[in-house]
């Protein structure tokens, strides 16, 4: 069955997200940790997880992806930066822990002109200081556009992160459709060879889940626009092509396409309709 789901607002609390993921066919959905723009949180209130774990496991809702808010930077120049993420990190994946099995994905950084490998080491420095043994969350490595001094861009730059991480097997990395074509791999008219290189260089086995955007600007263009499936640079054939090749197939597919919930519901119902079960 395809995994699919979209980006849910977490502003109602965790059952009002599930009631949300249902309404819309979906069967897995990512949220804000917080504040998106921010980064302030509400109260983890505990009888509403407690519900929303109810209703998710008869609802058949699975596999939750968690989203940093995107302004946080752990390869800032600033300290002060750097330990805002470090902190907002942390917070989150103490209260993931009443959800054993989330994944929290986040942008790995802008080294705002201190260079690639001084930014690389930072991120690695942040996730050494937050990942934890016990902890029952998988962290995952966004794939980025390369926008900018963004860190991301190029798959060399999240093996790299991960090689410095001590307990390296809680991260697993996110492909974003619309990031790795903007960044120039062309997963439109070379979806093989493209997942050949990242098997290469970071590890099919790391690859745990998929945000599914179709792209507003041309292949390699460095923007990160995202655009509705099927409406883009990258078109409906290649999202067939991706839902369906046997080493995704399996994964979580998250849409953050600009759409609201009616929206999110059709590209949910299309996509199922191209989805092959066998
Ligand atoms: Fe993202
Ligand atoms: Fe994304
Ligand atoms: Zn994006």
């Amino acid at each position: 069955m395809l995994k699919i789901g979209s980006h849910i607002s977490s502003a109602k609390g965790y059952l009002a997200m599930g009631r949300t993921a249902e309404s819309i066919g979906a069967n897995t959905l990512q949220f804000f940790t917080r504040n998106p723009r921010g980064g302030a949180v509400k109260e983890q209130d505990p009888d509403d997880v407690a519900a929303f774990l109810a209703f998710s496991a008869e609802k058949g809702i699975g596999t939750l992806l968690a989203h940093a808010p995107y302004t946080l930077n752990a390869c800032a120049e600033k300290e002060n930066v750097r330990e805002f993420a470090r902190l907002a990190f942390t917070d989150d994946l103490a209260r993931l822990e009443a959800l054993p099995g989330t994944m929290y994905n986040f942008h790995p950084g802008s080294h705002v002109g201190q260079g690639v490998e001084k930014g690389i080491e930072l991120i690695a420095e942040t996730l050494n200081d937050v990942i934890f043994p016990e902890m029952q969350t998988t962290v995952l490595l966004e794939t980025m556009a390369g926008k900018g001094s963004e860190i991301g861009g190029r798959f060399e730059e999240l093996r790299a992160i991960i090689d410095r991480v001590e307990l390296s097997d809680r991260l697993g990395v996110c492909l974003d459709t619309c990031h790795v074509y903007d960044a120039g791999y062309d997963i439109v008219g070379d979806l093989d060879g493209v997942l050949q290189e990242f098997d290469r260089v970071i590890g099919l086995d790391r690859l745990r889940a998929i945000h599914l955007n179709d792209s507003k600007n041309p292949f390699a263009s460095h923007k990160d626009r995202h655009e509705k499936i099927g409406q883009g640079s990258i078109g409906l054939d290649a999202f067939g092509r991706i839902i369906n090749h046997p080493a995704l197939r399996d994964l979580p597919f998250y849409l953050e396409t600009p759409n609201e919930l009616p929206g999110y519901a059709a590209e949910i119902a299309l996509l199922k309709s191209i989805y092959s079960e066998y």
